[in-house]
């Protein structure tokens, strides 16, 4: 990274907590690759600061901000314009600059969901539209999840959860696609795995030691039909990748998702492809000190 001048354009990663984020591995290689005179930090905003933030972002003229829980609907909130994901989920990871009719407006996007398809895309070449799909798990990453399947023209996306009534709103972000299946069902979940291509981990089950498969699905579900992505990126292998790839399914971690979602934050900010390979080789370093 080159030092730091009056010139250097500053973007930056809000969140509580946020001393563990990959973000700045991630985008500051990103610069770098791309010979910007940018930098990109971490700080530490306090729940129910997140406008107070964007506040920030103006007056200091920051060229982007990333943004982590618990954030995500403030900021929204809080900008001039969202763009249409970020408006149909009601929530931000990102703010850039955009013009306006009196001049630069804050912008704001949602690239979870995006990043999450480019991402299977880029891995596996999965394609959404026509198959059958079942989300594990009705909180924020499982909305962009769930809203971008759908909007790829996936044939079905089910939502299971451990308690229905959160899974509803999610599913209905599917529109006519959108179902539910009530985790502690154990013969309706094992009938949507059973007819699903592709099944989606958005719960944290799997990161902690001694974690079993989410809802304690039974592995021998799994088979070679199916595509297991785990949103999940540390521990590299959770339980659930282990149990399916066993019975032969493909499987993928959340580290494709983390490296896309922040490849589109860098190409709303800068306007430039971004540089994949020296962002995925910064995150595995990151990963590997942790
Ligand atoms: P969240 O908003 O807190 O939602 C978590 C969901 O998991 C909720 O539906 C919750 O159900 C359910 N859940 C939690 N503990 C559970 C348990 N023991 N058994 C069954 N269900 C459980 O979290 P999130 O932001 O959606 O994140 C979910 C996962 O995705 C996390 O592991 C996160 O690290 C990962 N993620 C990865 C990326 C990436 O870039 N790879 C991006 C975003 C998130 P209740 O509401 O009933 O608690």
């Amino acid at each position: 990274m080159r030092t730091p001048s009056a010139a250097t354009r500053v973007a930056a990663v809000i969140g509580d907590p946020v001393s563990h984020s990959l973000s700045p591995a991630l985008h500051n290689a990103a610069f770098s690759a791309l010979g910007l005179d940018w930098v990109y930090v971490a700080f530490h905003v306090a729940a129910g600061e997140g406008a107070a933030a964007v506040a920030a972002m103006r007056t200091l003229g920051l060229a982007g901000l990333s943004v982590t829980m618990p954030h995500k609907s403030d900021v929204a909130a809080a900008v001039d314009r969202l763009r249409p994901t970020a408006a149909r989920l009601g929530v931000a990871n990102t703010v850039g600059w955009a013009p306006g009719a009196a001049g630069d407006l804050l912008e704001a996007e949602s690239t979870d969901g995006g990043g999450f398809l480019d991402a299977l895309k880029g891995d596996t070449g999965f394609d959404p539209a026509g198959r059958a799909c079942l989300v594990l798990g009705a909180g924020g990453a499982a909305r962009s999840v769930v809203l971008a399947l759908a909007d790829a023209g996936a044939d079905s996306v089910t939502v299971a959860a451990r308690r229905p009534g959160a899974a509803e709103p999610v599913a209905a972000l599917a529109g006519g696609a959108g179902a539910v299946v009530a985790a502690a069902d154990s013969g309706a979940l094992a009938g949507a795995i059973g007819g699903a291509d592709l099944v989606v981990n958005a719960t944290p089950v799997g990161m902690q030691a001694g974690d079993g498969l989410p809802f304690d699905l039974d592995g021998g579900l799994f088979g070679s039909r199916h595509l297991v992505a785990d949103l999940i990126y540390v521990p590299a292998t959770t339980p659930l990748v282990a149990e399916a790839r066993a019975r032969g399914a493909t499987t993928v971690n959340g580290l494709g998702m983390l490296i896309h979602q922040a490849a589109r934050q860098v190409e709303m900010w800068t306007g430039r492809p971004a540089p994949l390979e020296a962002m995925s080789a910064a995150a595995l370093r990151a990963i590997a000190h942790d």
